[in-house]
Formats: structure tokens, sequence, C-alpha cells
């Protein structure tokens, strides 16, 4: 397939290479960051998007993605599709994907989990809001990209799914470096707390497959000096999206809340700024209770 990739960042820059790789005609437009190996530089964002046949975003945030839509959405070829795999919110979403439609043109949010090693092995989840027809066009994109990808409903529904797992996995990494804060004061080991959590009942993503604490568990950020990795800040914003949700649908959400200030206090006045959102355990370590 023609493909224009708009965001070459940490995790377009491998995902756009992984659609190279598997044979596709991949233009890439970014405003800062290189073109991976086998993707062809286009000189705006309309250009990389003109003559796709499916086009994809992958960029910070929901203003951002509203900009680019309005460049590239009129300049698509008609019954192209837009794919948003960027983290936004649900309002932005279905907005860009509205203005898609209404210019002929199919589009879904397909945001992803699995992070930078997941976009560099092709093993991301996606998850999907949009048409049937939309789905099935960018289906063969999403295969090489990723192990999986879930179609969750209508417009929107893609990002809604992202930001409830992403609540999850806030608290669940906080809950994971102040247990190992924790331990350390007990004196416990930690490749043996490692060792008995990823195998009892407190083991989830966060400490088993990202683990926070330093050259225990599977290669991570925590190895790399807490160099991101998934940034503390796009945590912040993913857990922000999370609470503005959860106020918009009138849910109570007091773990993610308070994940969201936590993570907060951390970017804004704990230097948490660049580093990984794992950079937590660091931040735990030192401090008391009081
Ligand atoms: P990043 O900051 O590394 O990449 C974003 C890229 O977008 C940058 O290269 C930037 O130059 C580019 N950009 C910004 N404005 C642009 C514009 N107007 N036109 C063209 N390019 C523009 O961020 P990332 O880590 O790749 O994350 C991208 C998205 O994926 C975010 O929405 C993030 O929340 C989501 N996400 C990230 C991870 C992760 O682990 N990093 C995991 C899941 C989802």
């Amino acid at each position: 397939m023609k493909v224009g990739f708009i965001g070459l960042g940490n995790m377009g820059g491998p995902m756009a290479a992984n659609l190279a790789k598997a044979g596709h005609e991949v233009t890439g437009f970014d405003l800062a960051a290189p073109m991976p190996e086998g993707v062809s530089k286009a000189d705006t964002a309309a250009a990389a998007a003109t003559g796709a046949d499916v086009v994809i975003t992958m960029l910070p945030n929901g203003q951002i993605l509203r900009a680019v839509a309005d460049e590239i959405l009129p300049v698509m070829s008609a019954g192209a599709v837009h794919a948003d795999c960027s983290t936004v919110d649900v309002d932005s979403a279905r907005a860009v994907a509205k203005q898609a439609e209404e210019a002929g043109l199919l589009a879904i949010d397909a945001p992803v989990s699995g992070g930078v090693g997941g976009a560099a092995g092709g093993t991301l989840t996606f998850m999907a809001g949009g048409s049937d027809a939309a789905f099935a066009k960018v289906s063969p994109l999403l295969d090489v990209m990723g192990q999986k990808a879930v179609h969750c409903g209508a417009s929107g529904a893609g990002q809604a799914a992202k930001i409830c797992n992403n609540m999850i996995l806030g608290v669940t990494m906080i809950a994971t470096c102040e247990a190992f804060a924790l331990a350390d004061k007990l004196g416990l080991d930690r490749q043996k707390m490692f060792d008995v959590v990823s195998t009892s009942s407190g083991y989830s993503w966060s400490m088993n497959a990202y683990c926070p604490a330093p050259g225990v568990g599977p290669q991570s950020p925590a190895d790399n000096d807490y160099q991101p990795g998934f940034a503390a800040e796009l945590m912040l914003k993913d857990l922000r999206l999370s609470q503005q949700a959860a106020a918009s649908a009138d849910a109570d959400t007091p773990m993610g809340q308070l994940a969201e200030t936590l993570y907060s206090t951390f970017v804004d006045t704990e230097n948490g700024k660049g580093m990984d959102f794992s950079a937590m355990l660091p931040r735990f370590e030192k401090r008391g209770r009081g």
C-alpha cells in the first residue's frame, strides 16, 4: 500500500520503518525527527498524505492532531483512510473522524499499547474505533506493526479503551514502585522481591515486563538511567485524559485521580520531566512518610 506517515518520533519512527520493511511504500513527514530506514521524506504533512491509500498520524496530542488533520484531510484521495494512532482525547478523535468522513474519507482512531519496544518489534496492541470498512482497510498495516488489533466500536472507542488501560498502568506502576521502596526499607533483596511478586498475585505488566528496579527483570528504561521509554509527562497526559473523560462521564476514579496528582507533582516539581514513568521508584526511594 501507499502509506503517508506523519509523526516519526519514538513510536512513529519504528512503526513506519516496519511498514517499509514489509514492502509498503511509505512517505514520512516530521517537524524534527529523522526519516527511518526505508521511508521517503516529504517536505510537508500534506505532501506525505497526497495520493496515499492510508495516512497514519502518530502525534503528541489532540490539538496537534486537529492542526495536522486540517492540512492532510483536504488533499487525501477519496476513499483513503486516515488512521490516527496517537493517544488523544475522545472529543478530538471524534471531531477528526467526522471531518474525515465529511471529506469522503474513512477514519479510524487506533491508539497503541506496548511502548517503544513493541513499536520496534512490531508487537503493539491496537485498540480501534471506527467503521468496519475503515478497520478492514487498515488491518493489513496494523498486522505488520502489531500482534493484535481489537475493533472496540465506533469513532472514539479506541481512545476510550486506551485511557482506561493507561489509567490501570499509571496506578500499577506507582503501586509497584512504592512496594519496591518499602521492600528496600524492610531489607528485602530486590531480585527476591521480583522473583516472588512476578510469579505471585502482585504481578503486572509494570513488574513483569517493565520492572522499575535497575538490573532486575527484563531490560527496561530503569537499566538505562530511566531514559524514556514512556516519558513521565506522557503518562501524566494519559492520566489527565482519563480524568477528563471520567469527569464528563460522571465516573468515580479515585485511584486514577491520585495517580494523576502524583505524576503531576513528579513532572512539575520533582525533576520527573524527561524521565521514564518508571522513575517513580527513585522518587519513592528518597522519601519518608512525612
Ligand atoms: P514523540 O514526541 O517521540 O514523537 C512525536 C513526534 O511528532 C515528534 O517527532 C514530533 O517532532 C512530531 N510532531 C509534532 N508536531 C508535528 C506536526 N505538526 N507535524 C509533524 N510532526 C509533528 O512521542 P511518541 O513517544 O512517539 O508518542 C507519540 C504518541 O504515541 C503520543 O500520542 C503518545 O501518547 C503515544 N504513545 C506513546 C507511547 C510510548 O511509549 N512512547 C506508548 C503508547 C502511546
